[in-house]
């Protein structure tokens, strides 16, 4: 494997396994190389595995020098791995400066979903998240985005030639709100669609925003991959509480933004999937049914409800499954697509921001967690 950066040199190493092929098209012709090297680099990182620059025999012995010398491709560290009697796979995965983030690996029927996280903890608060909780430490780099797509392919050494494929979707739907980390997580859901990459297609890539309106604006203008948005309550009045960013972004915005997304989508069939995390006694009753069912009304949209994902000291419960079933047939009466996320990896925690928060926790560094008594020791090692 290539060398760590070091840390006595001023100049950082460039690490390559971020780049979007125009960026490692700049990246060659800055440097006096011919374009189409980034091509090459670009399939054997991701297409053949292969981040140490010695292996690229295809690039001539003083080109590899002379990269070797100035660039990097180093993915993140796996901390550890937990496989759940379901099959879901989940990673704790360190970054640069010691953060912890989590990826998920959701196999199911002729599919499996990839989870990925894009900042070390999040800013926005959202009452009901865990990830939320743990505050917001620094957004990960598009290197450690698209890191966690090669890590859960190695991890089943699923670059070999013929392997089948291990990751049909990715979902932005770890920790962190992606709009946040505009650029890095752009830069790697480009990565995610290139051929010369990963070569998933727009649809099966999902990006998730609690509803960061300028930031959607901005994301029309370069990217095609599907969206979802957390709405979790019909009024202003209930969203305020569960996500303050909708103090500054209200509900109709953010339906309005969402919608020119898709408007502005050569691909016209496309809808918006709403999420709507149901929490018992909060926004689970028949009357939020109801006003999300008026709300949405004639909007393009598909509707996925999340039963409330329990974590200690959340002051939060999962409602009943009847409770589940009656919010979804008012929905299905109304005429809507709905599905329900059944709950994947109990045993491993790998709901959103769980293992992160707990192990977190007992590191002792989070301060709003630290007098908790009850939280339950997981093995990380
Ligand atoms: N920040 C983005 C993406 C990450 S969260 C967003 O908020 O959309 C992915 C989804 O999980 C969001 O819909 C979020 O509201 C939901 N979620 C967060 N914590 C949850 C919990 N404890 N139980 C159920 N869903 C949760
Ligand atoms: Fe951040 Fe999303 Fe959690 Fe809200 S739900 S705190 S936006 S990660």
């Amino acid at each position: 494997m290539t060398a760590p950066a070091n840390s006595t040199t001023a100049q950082p190493r460039v690490n390559l396994l971020g780049l979007s092929l125009r960026q490692m098209e700049q990246f060659f012709l800055e440097i006096g190389e011919k374009k189409f090297r980034a091509q090459q680099v670009l399939k054997w990182i991701h297409h053949a595995g292969v981040i140490d620059i010695e292996e690229m025999t295809n690039l001539g012995k003083s080109l590899r020098e002379k990269l070797l010398a100035i660039a990097e491709i180093r993915p993140p560290e796996i901390v550890s791995q937990h496989d759940s009697g379901d099959g879901t796979r989940k990673w704790i995965i360190r970054v640069d400066e010691g953060g912890l983030v989590e990826t998920v690996l959701i196999p199911e029927a002729g599919r499996a979903t990839l989870c990925v996280s894009s900042q070390v903890g999040c800013s926005l608060d959202c009452s009901f998240c865990s990830t939320g909780k743990q505050g917001f430490q620094r957004d990960l780099s598009a290197a450690e985005i698209i890191g966690q797509v090669w890590l859960a392919i190695k991890s089943y050494d699923a670059f070999r030639p013929g392997a089948s494929r291990v990751v049909s979707n990715v979902v932005m739907m770890g920790m962190g709100e992606p709009l946040l980390n505009f650029d890095n997580v752009v830069a790697a859901m480009d990565l995610m669609l290139e051929d010369l990459a990963y070569g998933l297609s727009k649809r099966r890539v999902t990006l998730s925003t609690s509803g960061v309106v300028p930031a959607l604006d901005r994301l029309a203008e370069v990217s095609e991959v599907s969206l979802a948005i957390s709405l979790h309550a019909p009024t202003d009045e209930l969203r305020d509480q569960l996500v303050p960013i909708n103090r500054k972004y209200p509900i109709a915005m953010l339906l309005q933004s969402a919608r020119n997304y898709i408007d502005a989508q050569r691909d016209k069939k496309r809808v918006v999937t709403v999420e709507y995390t149901l929490i018992a006694g909060v926004n689970d009753q028949l009357e939020h049914a109801r006003g999300l069912a008026t709300l949405l009304k004639d909007y393009p949209c598909k509707i996925n409800l999340i039963p409330f994902n329990a974590f200690p000291q959340s002051g939060y419960e999962r409602p009943s499954g009847n409770a589940v079933s009656r919010f979804w047939q008012v929905l299905v009466d109304a005429g809507f697509v709905v599905t329900v996320r059944t709950t994947r990896g109990d045993d491993i925690d790998a709901a959103c921001g769980q293992l992160v928060g707990q192990v977190v926790d007992r590191t002792k560094r989070s301060e709003r967690y630290r007098a908790t008594a009850d939280i339950q020791a997981i093995q990380v090692s």
